[in-house]
């Protein structure tokens, strides 16, 4: 059953702000936070009922688990049992955009629902000062998927945050855009080994060299990562990618400087970076304004894998399933 509609308050990046955020979500309320990937929306991990809201939220698919958000390392080692490597990784990552998918620990206290069932938990310190002083205000775990319904785009601004979700959500922290605009990388182990589960805001080339080796590919014929199905990410409109010839009824997305005629551009210098931090709000722009959307080519290396993950799967057929 829908929830009924309320309105959704815009909580300002301030102490109050902070304080009525911490206690709607103790009341077992939904608060979109900002975070340095995308805006979460957090609920209270702990209790089902919160955590069966941020799915009915966003008509996501229970199967797909969520990621906690925590504010200490010694609240992921409560509970999760990391391996090795995934402490290396979080010494070096963590606070930062880094997931890591670890087992369960006895009296790890989480509603079953987070982890769809799974013995595995999603677990990251986001680097945000607002998440991080949410989560400190708030006292304990908080499940944050993305603030956007299932299979839509994913929110860089608190205005993406309402323009899906208004009424279905008690507040919105509005911490302005985020920095790095991606969402995180996900890592997995496989006994010692690192897999990366989902590419996201840490390169790869960044985690192998602190492993000091190459991470396994992931084996695509197993979802270990639900959220990772073909159409996701999906604007309103059209999509063709690696274009560099557009039609005239297409808006034209540029990267770097051999783009004249682009109508935006995710970085007019060729920036990874920027057109990571960029991505989202050009697309949810561009998704306002025209019908048929062409992407120019953006190179597949470092944050370049990552983008073309996620506008492979804006391009992709929709398809009955999605699970943002
Ligand atoms: P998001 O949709 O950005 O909230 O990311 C959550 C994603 O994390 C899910 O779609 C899964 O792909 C991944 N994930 C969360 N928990 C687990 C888990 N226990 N095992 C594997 N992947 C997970
Ligand atoms: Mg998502």
């Amino acid at each position: 059953m829908p929830e009924p509609a309320r309105a959704t308050e815009i909580l300002p990046a301030d102490e109050h702000g902070i304080a009525r955020a911490a206690s709607l979500l103790r009341a077992g309320e939904l608060v979109a936070m900002p975070t340095e990937t995308v805006y979460g929306l957090a609920g209270d991990a702990r209790n089902a009922d919160a955590v069966a809201r941020i799915f009915a939220a966003k008509g996501r698919p229970a199967h797909n688990p969520l990621i906690v958000h925590l504010a200490r390392m010694e609240d992921a080692t409560k509970i999760a049992d990391l391996p090795p490597a995934a402490t290396r990784l979080a010494a070096h990552f963590w606070p930062g955009p880094l997931t890591l998918v670890a087992p369960l620990r006895a009296g790890h206290g989480l509603a079953p629902a987070v982890t769809a069932g799974l013995q595995t938990v999603a677990l990251r310190l986001p680097a945000h000062p607002l998440a991080r002083r949410l989560l400190q205000a708030f006292g304990g775990p908080l499940a944050a998927p993305s603030a956007n319904p299932s299979g839509r785009i994913s929110p860089t601004t608190a205005a993406h945050v309402t323009a899906g979700l208004s009424g279905r959500i008690a507040a919105v922290l509005d911490g302005g855009p985020c920095r790095v605009g991606l969402e995180s990388s996900i890592i997995g182990f496989e006994g010692p080994r690192a897999v990366m589960l989902r590419e996201g805001g840490v390169s790869r080339e960044d985690v192998e060299a602190v492993l000091g080796e190459a991470l396994q590919a992931r084996d695509a014929a197993q979802i270990t990562a639900p959220g990772q199905l073909a159409s996701h990410y999906a604007p309103r409109a059209r999509l063709r990618l690696d274009v560099r010839d557009p039609a005239p009824d297409e808006f034209w997305i540029g990267f770097g400087p051999d783009c004249p005629g682009a109508a935006l551009s995710l970085s007019e210098s060729g920036d990874l970076a920027e057109a990571a931090t960029r991505l989202f709000a050009v697309l949810h722009e561009a998704d306002t304004r025209a019908d048929c959307i062409a992407v120019a080519p953006v190179p597949e290396t470092g944050l370049g894998i990552a983008i073309n993950d996620r506008l492979r799967r804006a391009a992709a057929p929709r398809g009955p399933v999605k699970g943002a």
